[in-house]
């Protein structure tokens, strides 16, 4: 029996309850039991938060990077050798299956491994002078204390990107983690604390978003935020870190175009495409969400695409044969609900799912939908869940006016064996990430980031520390 403990916060070295002994229940969706609770904090464990933060960065700045990735590396570890427990832990309160819980854990160490490297790498250079016996140094210096804003649908992974740069570059960081999802998210500040990461640079806080969002990122202890979440949230975040002149990172949402050329391996495409539509149920920011298919390999698409969606086992992510869990909460169910009666009210059709499955937790089964008509709220909106709307094209500028026409510009696929193909719309995406035939985003040496209302900055790649770091130019006359 896999069990489930009350989730504290960490606040300068030590796991605590909220001042006013608040808690928040923590829902398993494929049962609707209240598994466990989460601490609640108040203004006065924020305050403790940002005085540690402040304490920790001014220590562990003077580390090292040598010896900060040392630390690092053990974090990684301890999370290697606690995968067993810590997956588990984040199917129970978020729904995924353990397999994908198990690779969101491990991908954890691998980032957390490859940011620590990367740290030690973070060169400044010597610009030659005009004038004999002048030295002009440029300094890479962390920002300072990051607060850092992450979302539920995978809790591990979207902390131990802001985690791992920032304590990579020297900056202390308080995390506001998932409500929803905390117990997972607690397991990976654990291991960084156990790995011996000085008390005061990582905190854990949990609460009401909005209150705490509102309260760190004006305070001046703060000098970086960094959100991932929704584009409404994000701009909301982003204004008010531009009105007091903070550093920001924004990982918004997506609406990703899937293009299946005519020469396409629809096989191919319909396996990849298909796998990443409902991996964690379409709660993904880079799922592909407008599948648009060349009219002449339309119907078989379609068809394909209905079968695998229609074989795919949803039922609790703990069972081994489970493929695709509940949605994380009972608001996302009435959310993908209302996506799909609006598109049918306009004339869609349901290949396969459209429903609730069952009656007791969050489970939606896979939905296909042709004939969406392009005022249909899926066509325009974020649907970020298990619902997949296929569209025929004609040509290759009709797709890519399509593929561009929204708002959003974070993730976008093809699949052609067109070489030539293949050069076009990379190019003319506008998009942060493009995977053409093969999905091949999010490792952790790679960027990941939008461009357009999906945000700014990259949590990948030499991309991800630069965003903790400050430029500092220094002119010395003589020695
Ligand atoms: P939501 O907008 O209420 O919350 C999304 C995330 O933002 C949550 O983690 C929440 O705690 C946080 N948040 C919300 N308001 C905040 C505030 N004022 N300050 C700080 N953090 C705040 O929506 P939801 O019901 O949880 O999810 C629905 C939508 O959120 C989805 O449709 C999707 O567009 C978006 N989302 C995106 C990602 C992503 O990876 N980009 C992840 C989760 C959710």
């Amino acid at each position: 029996m896999t069990s489930y403990n009350d989730v504290s916060l960490m606040i300068d070295g030590a796991w605590t309850k909220g001042a006013n002994g608040r808690t928040i229940p923590v829902i398993n969706p494929a049962t609707e039991e209240v598994i466990g609770q989460v601490a609640h904090a108040e203004k006065a464990d924020l305050d403790r938060a940002l005085e540690a933060a402040e304490r920790g960065f001014q220590e562990w700045r003077k580390v090292s990077p040598f010896d900060r990735y040392k630390i690092m590396r053990k974090a990684a570890e301890l999370i290697r050798q606690r995968v067993d427990e810590i997956a588990p832990i984040m199917t129970l309160e978020q729904g995924k299956p353990v397999i994908e819980a198990k690779g969101e854990t491990l991908l954890a160490a691998d980032i957390i491994e490859w940011m620590a490297e990367e740290g030690r790498r973070t060169y400044g250079r010597i610009v030659p002078a005009r004038l004999p016996n002048v030295h002009q140094l440029v300094m890479k210096e962390p920002v300072g204390p990051v607060a850092a804003f992450t979302p539920w649908n995978f809790p591990i992974n979207q902390v131990v990107r802001k985690a791992s740069a920032a304590l990579a570059t020297g900056c202390s960081i308080i995390v506001k983690g998932p409500e929803d999802t905390p117990g997972s998210c607690a397991q990976l500040i654990k291991a960084f604390v156990d790995a011996g990461v000085p008390k005061g640079v990582i905190q854990l806080v949990y609460g009401v978003p909005s209150e705490i969002s509102e309260y760190l990122i004006p305070h001046p202890i703060i000098k970086k935020v960094t959100f991932t979440g929704s584009t409404p949230v994000g701009k909301q975040l982003a204004a008010l870190a531009g009105a007091h002149m903070k550093r920001v990172t924004m990982e918004l949402g997506g609406h990703s175009p899937a293009i299946v050329f005519e020469d396409a391996d629809v096989d191919q495409a319909v396996n990849i495409l298909g796998a990443n539509k409902f991996r964690n149920a379409g709660q993904v920011c880079v799922a592909p969400t407008r599948f648009l298919v060349h009219e002449k390999v339309y119907p078989e698409f379609v068809e394909k695409f209905t079968a695998y969606a229609k074989n795919i086992k949803v039922g609790n992510g703990l069972d081994a044969d489970t493929r695709m869990g509940p949605l994380v909460a009972e608001r996302r169910l009435h959310a993908i609900d209302g996506f799909v009666s609006d598109a049918l009210a306009k004339g869609a059709k349901v290949q396969t799912g459209g429903q609730r499955k069952g009656n007791k937790g969050y489970f939606y089964e896979p939905t296909v939908l042709t004939d969406v008509p392009l005022d249909a709220r899926i066509m325009n909106e974020e649907p970020f869940g298990p619902l997949a709307p296929i569209s025929p094209f004609k040509d290759f500028d009709g797709v890519m006016k399509e593929a561009n026409r929204l708002p959003w510009g974070l993730a976008a696929y093809a699949y052609t064996t067109n070489s030539k193909t293949m050069a076009q719309v990379g190019a003319a995406f506008e998009s942060g990430m493009v995977s053409i035939n093969h999905h091949g985003l999010a490792l952790p040496e790679v960027p990941f980031g939008g461009m357009k209302d999906s945000g700014y900055g990259s949590e990948g790649g030499i991309e991800a520390l630069e965003a903790y770091l400050n430029t500092k130019f220094i002119s010395q006359l003589g020695m």
